[in-house]
């Protein structure tokens, strides 16, 4: 196999700057914990390279989705305490038990089947997960209220968090916020006590009361701007790149790609570059992405291939673009959220869509 240097698609993902990134929201969000959301493969960056980097950071607690997540997670940090988001289904307890992860526990049977082990087994840890306004995962105002008053229904379970998730924290002047945060509150008083957590990456920038003992960022650890709107706070880890394999000179009226979709309108020199739909390179971002190289902006032009973009290099002057040269994609010029924001996505997805055709080029290296 050729070195990852010399491919022609890289991902490039900057641990330090992932690293970076958790201590400055673990400086801000102090002293409430500072938590990481490493669902989805670390929102596509490789959990199995990011989450030690964290490790080493100081983080000492990681939030999954699957339980097969957490189960390949465990093997990873032999020591650091998994909590698993969408709990156990029934019949699955003793796995969570043997690899020693901690269930999110969102409605009353995972309650009443995790208390019934815990029981068992000389008491157990979980999370108990309240639902303020998202109604999507997490017990009813109802529910929480009738654990509340039968509160042996919690025994055996060491309570290790009382959890609620923002809907629209993104936007700190939302009036949801605060009505999440009463419902939150309100709850929590009912139940037995225990240290509570409601931010993820945008609710730790809301103010201190939204921090509580523990904080859950993901997104804000791997480049997106947990303040949309304002200055971009940390650091960007993530920088797809590709070289050109290709330049053509195109005359006026000329067709670019499937559909011919986009057409010249003078004379043009068209770059033709590795990276596709099927590398997450969205197909929405035909006629609309952007790329960065030889220090200027140029559009995406015709339609993503399965395997290749061609970008309209015209503005830029002959002899300072040519056939192996990089182009930046994502990061390095073109930030993560624009560039979602261009696809009609959120950074969250462009991310999680990111393929595995990439040479994926880790720094520091292993
Ligand atoms: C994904 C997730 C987070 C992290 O959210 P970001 O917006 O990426 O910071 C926190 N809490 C829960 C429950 C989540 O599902």
């Amino acid at each position: 196999m050729t070195s990852p240097d010399r491919a022609d698609a890289q991902l490039h993902i900057d641990l330090d700057a992932i690293a970076g990134n958790y201590q400055d929201l673990a400086r801000i969000a102090a002293p409430a914990v500072c938590a990481a959301a490493v669902k989805a493969d670390a929102y596509g960056l490789g959990a199995e390279r990011v989450v030690p980097a964290l490790a080493a950071a100081g983080c000492r607690q990681f939030f999954v989705a699957h339980l097969c997540e957490g189960i390949a997670l465990r093997a990873v940090v032999p020591q650091a305490d998994i909590a698993v988001l969408h709990g156990p289904s029934p019949g699955t307890e003793p796995e969570f038990m043997a690899h020693d992860l901690i269930p999110v526990l969102n409605e009353p049977g995972q309650v009443e089947r995790w208390s019934r082990l815990a029981k068992d087994n000389g008491g157990l840890p979980a999370i108990l997960h309240v639902d303020t306004g998202m109604n999507r995962l997490g017990l009813s105002a109802g529910e929480a209220g009738a654990l509340a008053d039968a509160p042996e229904r919690l025994d055996g379970i060491a309570l290790r968090l009382v959890m609620s998730h923002l809907a629209i924290a993104e936007e700190p002047d939302h009036p949801m916020n605060a009505q999440q945060r009463g419902r939150f509150e309100a709850l929590r008083a009912r139940l037995p006590a225990a240290p509570a957590s409601l931010a993820n990456s945008s609710g730790i920038f809301i103010g201190p009361d939204y921090r509580y003992d523990m904080v859950r960022p993901g997104i804000a650890l791997y480049g997106g701007n947990p303040t949309p709107g304002q200055s971009h706070p940390l650091r960007d880890p993530v920088r797809l790149r590709a070289r050109i394999l290709q330049l053509r000179e195109i005359d006026s009226g000329e067709s670019v790609g499937y559909g011919a979709a986009f057409r010249a309108s003078g004379p043009c020199r068209i770059a033709t570059v590795p990276v596709g739909y099927a590398d997450g390179y969205l197909r929405a971002l035909s006629n609309q992405g952007l790329a960065y190289v030889a220090g200027m902006e140029v559009p995406v032009v015709g339609r993503v291939s399965m395997d290749l973009i061609t970008i309209d290099v015209t503005a830029i002057p002959a002899g300072a673009v040519n056939v192996g040269d990089f182009v930046d994609l994502i990061g390095g010029g073109i930030a993560l959220d624009d560039a979602a924001q261009r696809a009609g996505t959120i950074g969250y997805e462009l991310l999680t869509s990111l393929g595995q055709r990439y040479a994926r080029i880790y720094s520091p290296a292993a």
